[in-house]
């Protein structure tokens, strides 16, 4: 599927006998693992792109002809690109809950989020601030990590943890963030 569709039809079943029900933003708290996880990737995305609206978790219904209920990490006007978060094996209708190690998590949504945000936003995220290079994720025991393929004899290296971006902007765009998030918001002035 090369794009999000408002109508999905299942496999096999001609237009206009079923209407899958629509996709619609998560419940909260009805996915807490994968909303502590977006939190952190929300972050990094508030870091370095900023005005770049936080993504959200949309929730496509199981369709009743065998496909389970899927979640994605979208835009929030609904839209995204990739695979979902959950299940994170397309074949697998068991229900089962969402993962409930932190890293898998993390993991599973950094992935989905950097999909969503390349490809509706067609540029190239997160980029490591050393060497300009798109970096993807990567995960080794309890630490995941936007990995650069760029610098070391290694063949790359670590260019952050996950949810630690802004850590590496320089520090006239640090102290241009501070300033924003000190800003007091509309509505409370
Ligand atoms: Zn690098």
């Amino acid at each position: 599927m090369s794009h999000f569709s408002y109508h999905p039809l299942p496999h096999g079943v001609p237009p206009g006998v079923f209407h899958a029900p629509e996709p619609r933003r998560a419940e909260p708290g009805a996915w807490p693992g994968f909303e502590r996880a977006l939190e952190v990737v929300n972050r990094d995305l508030v870091a370095t792109l900023p005005g770049h609206p936080p993504l959200v978790l949309m929730v496509e219904p199981a369709d009743g002809a065998g496909t389970p209920e899927r979640v994605y990490v979208a835009l929030p006007d609904g839209r995204w690109q990739g695979n979902a978060v959950h299940p994170p094996d397309p074949t697998d209708d068991s229900g089962a809950p969402e993962p409930t190690d932190p890293a898998d998590l993390l993991t599973l949504v950094a992935d989905a989020a950097q999909e969503t945000v390349m490809e509706m936003s067609w540029q190239v995220w997160p980029v490591c601030q050393a060497h300009k290079l798109g970096t993807h994720v990567r995960s080794d025991a309890e630490t995941v990590t936007w990995w650069c393929p760029g610098g070391t004899e290694a063949g790359g290296h670590h260019a952050s943890r996950v949810g630690e971006l802004s850590g590496t902007l320089p520090g006239k765009q640090r102290r241009a963030l501070r300033r924003a998030k000190r800003k007091p918001t509309r509505g409370h002035q």
